[in-house]
């Protein structure tokens, strides 16, 4: 039996806690927190959307990050067994639009409630209010660690856990990422991900609130096509989010939104459905019923009211001027705009808005049979932690599950 000390109370840390004690271990999981599992408490906006019930191509198709790291972790735990320990454990799920899997009950609480009881059942002792400051070492082997309060707590396996640094007030506060470095892991650069956009258009905030479905959007850098993508979007008052521009912005490479040098655009067809000459018939049918009307009052049928205004103006054409008299070329204007209205991305919003951190700590120098350290010995790693994103839809906490389990089930 050896001493574990699994840092942080998230998804991640529960579960490495849970196998390494059914394995045996004498486990302690730390959380600086006044509970367990905070972030997880706000997941799927308080419903936790626990994993992605459809097959692992799937599950690997939709992480972003080091896909085939993740190889050895997806397989030693699916999808099917995490609702499997949920279910286990009394825990009833439910699968909804797009395999997504949450809690019967639609309570992220209730997820919460089934892992402190796993955790109580299998003897990890749990500490709250306590923060790590410093993992202790010998000659690369993990001894322990050092907490706020200057006490040392030794162990021969040390889980990081400590996730990533969104949404810093469930206590994300990058100290994984510190620690791993202290002992000489490399950090790829932490970055916000599934995370709005900032566009630089003014008239941005006049259709605040407004939210699209069915439609197009390309994002495109310089003019070169980078993403693209059908569904659905949200204006806010800085810019555009909602869960397309959410994926793009997991997509695209986080270096792109701090180049200034090279503009990044981003088109919405607003009307995917029509190709342009069909859009054009379209509008001329609109005109002819409105024929004696002035352009301002003649495309109510067209466009949802919030947004009538800022194409009138976008088009340049007089809001005043009698459809009749519209050219065609003008009409073409129209078209183009509805068939791609452009926006400056100047960047991303920050961390208090990011679903996930992408970057976090090298996969390189970590084992992805084991999780452990390639440079510590005794030093396992799981979670958000890792350099490791996925999209939304319950594949970034099987991430967490199946590193957990990985790390925990591991230790010798
Ligand atoms: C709003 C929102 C909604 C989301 N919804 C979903 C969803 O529905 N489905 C999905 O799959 N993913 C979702 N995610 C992502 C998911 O929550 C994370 O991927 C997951 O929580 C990562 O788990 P983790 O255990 O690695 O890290 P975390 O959950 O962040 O846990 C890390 C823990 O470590 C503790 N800690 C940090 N430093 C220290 C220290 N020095 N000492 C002691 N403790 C420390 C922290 O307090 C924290 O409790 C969502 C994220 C957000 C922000």
């Amino acid at each position: 039996m050896s001493k574990v000390i699994v840092i942080g109370g998230g998804p991640a840390g529960m579960f490495a806690a849970y196998f390494a004690a059914k394995n045996g271990h004498k486990v302690t999981l730390l959380e600086q927190n006044e509970k367990l599992g905070k972030k997880l408490y706000i997941t799927g906006k308080g419903r936790c959307n626990i994993t992605n019930a459809s097959d692992m191509e799937n599950l690997f198709a939709n992480v972003c990050s080091n896909e085939k790291f993740l190889y050895s972790a997806f397989y030693s735990y699916t999808n099917d067994q995490v609702v499997d320990f949920f279910e286990s454990y009394g825990l009833r799920t439910k699968v909804e639009r797009g395999n997504r899997v949450f809690p019967v009950s639609d309570h992220s609480s209730d997820v919460i409630a089934t892992l402190t009881k796993a955790l109580k059942e299998a003897g990890v002792e749990v500490k709250l209010y306590t923060k790590v400051t410093k993992l202790l070492t010998e000659e690369d082997v993990i001894k322990g660690v050092e907490l706020e309060d200057n006490t040392t707590m030794y162990a021969d396996a040390v889980v990081l856990a400590t996730g990533g640094i969104s949404y810093p007030s469930t206590g994300a506060t990058g100290d994984g990422y510190r620690f791993a470095e202290g002992l000489n892991h490399k950090i790829i650069e932490p970055s916000p991900s599934l995370v709005p956009f900032e566009v630089q258009e003014s008239w941005i905030a006049e259709m605040q609130g407004l939210s699209l479905k069915n439609v197009a959007i390309t994002i495109e850098r310089e003019g070169k096509k980078l993403y693209n993508d059908f569904g659905e979007m949200l204006f806010t008052h800085f810019g555009v989010s909602g869960p397309m521009i959410l994926s793009a912005s997991a997509s695209i490479k986080p270096a792109y939104f701090k180049d200034f040098a090279h503009e990044l655009t981003l088109k919405i067809d607003l009307k995917p459905a029509l190709d342009r000459d069909q859009l054009d018939k379209r509008i001329l049918k609109d005109f002819e019923e409105a024929k004696n009307k002035q352009y301002k009052n003649s495309i109510q049928k067209l466009l949802p009211s919030k947004m009538i205004p800022i194409i009138i103006t976008l088009s340049g054409i007089d809001p005043d001027k009698k459809v009749n008299e519209i050219t065609k070329e003008e009409r073409m204007r129209l078209v183009d705009l509805l068939k791609g209205l452009p926006m400056t991305i100047i960047g991303l919003r920050g961390w208090n808005e990011a679903i996930i951190t992408k970057g976090g700590v090298s996969v390189k120098q970590v084992n992805p049979s084991t999780m452990e350290s390639k440079l510590v010995k005794g030093l396992y790693f799981a979670g958000e932690l890792l350099d490791l994103d996925a999209m939304t839809g319950g594949y970034n906490l099987q991430i967490a599950w199946s590193t957990g389990y990985l790390a925990g089930s591991s230790i010798l």
